[in-house]
């Protein structure tokens, strides 16, 4: 009989990640160290889920104190930092969106279930406030969005890779360019109740639309009387130098979507912060999450607004933004780059096709480069890099992860 074979060295994970070689043990601020005590500056931050950092100081005692009172009650009861929590986000978050600071709040767990509960509330909206019939109602959404994982939320990818062999999916959505206003006007009929975006978009290479598109969904929202929906999950708390991404062209939204950071980089949290009008859709029973709102979320979210509401990440963020485009830009005008585009502190960066010959994944080749000098990055297509380093990194930390990102384009080169 033939042996049993030994799976020890096989992987029990469903092969759906490809991650980079390196095994992370421990975090500090901007740095991981691997298993073997070798540090890395982290430029991936948890895709803005670390904003403020690896273990930032007051988070862990926020999370640490709450570990040893309460951690988890489920909605079917009050806890003591429930309604806190949402009345800190109503106040800091509500005035950046229409509905104020009368905001209501909708928590939940990862940005996915936010954006699902966005969907969910704007499509009842529709159908008890505006009259639309529940099979006619759309939403429009933009060309190379990413709003999560979910079977109704691949479904609004148009890139293949995440659709294929997923479906059927969900119906009532409705793709434009992105960033062309004119495409979302021509769009919007009798039955459109939403238009749902990111106002930078993340994953597909931090995508910046030209100046007027948002303040031109506003008009068209408020005109047509839509829902204006801001997927702020990557791009909120901080990132591009303001709390919302939106504010970066003064524009509020009805809804904002918050996900990543509001965990302080400790649990996954979430919410739906704007219009009361239209979250109060959101009767009891018709939507809900058992780990939405928990009190240790709740702790840590407190603790993040804490953190945002005096503006110094903002600032950060805005300065070292500078830094960041000013490197870009020597690097894309000594060739070794193609272009870049960058928002706060946060860059796709455009990697030259021909530095890799034979690879088509060039994107790629360099992010291992940059590994084996000590920088963590990823690719997010087959020529683009994301960087989008902790806010709270120092500037010296910054540049010197810029000048590795240098040699390692010059020795692909040479
Ligand atoms: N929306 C945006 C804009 C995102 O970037 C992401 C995650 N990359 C999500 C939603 C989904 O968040 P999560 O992975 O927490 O479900």
């Amino acid at each position: 009989m033939a042996e049993p074979r030994d799976t020890a060295e096989r992987s029990a994970l469903a092969p759906n990640y490809d991650p980079l070689p390196v095994t992370i043990s421990r975090a500090q601020g901007a740095y991981v160290w691997d298993v073997d005590g070798d540090a890395y500056l982290d430029f991936l931050a948890g895709y803005s889920a670390l904003n403020f950092g690896h273990r930032h100081q007051a988070l862990l005692s926020a999370a640490i104190s709450q570990l040893n009172h309460l951690t988890l009650t489920s909605r079917a009861v009050r806890h003591e930092l429930l309604e806190p929590f949402a009345r800190r986000l109503a106040d800091v978050v509500g005035p950046l969106t229409t509905g104020g600071p009368d905001s209501l709040v909708v928590p939940a767990g990862t940005g996915a279930e936010a954006v699902e509960t966005a969907i969910k509330a704007v499509r009842k909206w529709g159908y008890d406030v505006k009259g639309v019939p529940e099979d006619e109602a759309n939403i429009v959404v933009a060309s190379g969005n990413f709003h999560g994982r979910t079977t109704t939320l691949s479904g609004l990818s148009d890139d293949p890779v995440v659709r294929a062999g997923f479906g059927p999916f969900t119906p009532g959505f409705r793709t434009v360019p992105f960033g062309d206003a004119d495409a979302v006007a021509d769009t919007i009929d009798e039955a459109t109740v939403a238009v749902l975006m990111e106002p930078v978009q993340g994953e597909a290479g931090v995508v910046v639309p030209p100046d007027g598109f948002w303040p031109r969904l506003r008009e068209l929202a408020d005109r047509r009387d839509v829902v204006l929906v801001a997927d702020e999950v990557q791009s909120g708390l901080g990132r591009t130098g303001h709390i919302l991404a939106c504010e970066l062209w003064a524009t509020r939204p009805d809804l904002a979507v918050l996900g990543k950071a509001l965990g302080g980089g400790i649990v996954p949290s979430s919410a739906v912060v704007g219009r009361r009008d239209v979250l109060e859709v959101l009767t009891p029973g018709t939507h809900g999450s058992t780990f939405g709102g928990n009190p240790l979320a709740c702790a840590i979210a407190i603790a993040v607004l804490d953190l945002l509401e005096p503006g110094q990440y903002q600032a950060r963020a805005a300065q070292l933004g500078d830094v960041l485009r000013d490197h870009l830009q020597r690097l894309t005008d000594q060739g070794l780059l193609t272009g870049f585009r960058a928002a706060g502190l946060w860059a796709g960066i455009d990697v030259d096709p021909s530095l890799t010959p034979g690879r088509e994944d060039s994107a790629r080749a360099v992010c291992e480069e940059l590994l084996e000098r000590g920088v963590l990055a990823r690719e997010t297509h087959g020529t683009t890099i994301r960087f989008s380093p902790p806010l709270s990194i120092a500037r010296p930390e910054l540049t010197h992860a810029l000048k590795i990102l240098e040699v390692s384009l010059k020795s692909l080169r040479d």
